[in-house]
């Protein structure tokens, strides 16, 4: 059964995207630790990053630093904090959340819950810097 994230990608569930290319699609997690919380997914469904090949990883690391750049630039923040856990979802991914202080990347406490229409703006937002 394809994973969650190969069917957002397949438009089957909505989401809000922020970037792609021929290998890699980010968009905004639905229940981010911090405003702007993106995904980075690849669209080889493969449960776990450290089984991508070394040149895609670096790839996916090169796209994550463009996203994460956009991030920088359209939400108050120190800087842009990655994390990689694929705890929940079988399907690899990078999170990068824009941080302040340490605690604003733990994923243990109680995540948000934005409207879609903050979702929305927020997305907005981060597209705009995208380059
Ligand atoms: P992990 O697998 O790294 O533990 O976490 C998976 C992440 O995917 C979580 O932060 C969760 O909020 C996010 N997530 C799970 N389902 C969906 C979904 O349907 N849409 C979006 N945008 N994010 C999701």
């Amino acid at each position: 059964m394809a994973s969650i994230f190969s069917r957002i990608m397949a438009g089957e569930i909505p989401c809000h995207p922020i970037a792609e290319n021929d290998e890699f699609f980010a968009f905004l997690d639905i229940n981010p630790v911090a405003t702007g919380h993106v995904l980075v997914v690849p669209k080889q469904e493969i449960d776990y990053i450290f089984d991508i090949d070394d040149d895609a990883l670096g790839r996916m690391m090169a796209f994550a630093k463009r996203v994460a750049r956009a991030q920088k630039a359209a939400i108050p923040c120190k800087r842009i904090g990655l994390t990689v856990m694929g705890l929940e979802v079988p399907h690899a991914h990078i999170h990068l959340a824009p941080i302040t202080q340490e605690s604003d990347l733990c994923f243990s406490k109680n995540k948000l819950t934005p409207s879609q229409e903050e979702l929305a703006v927020t997305a907005g937002k981060i597209r705009n810097e995208y380059k």
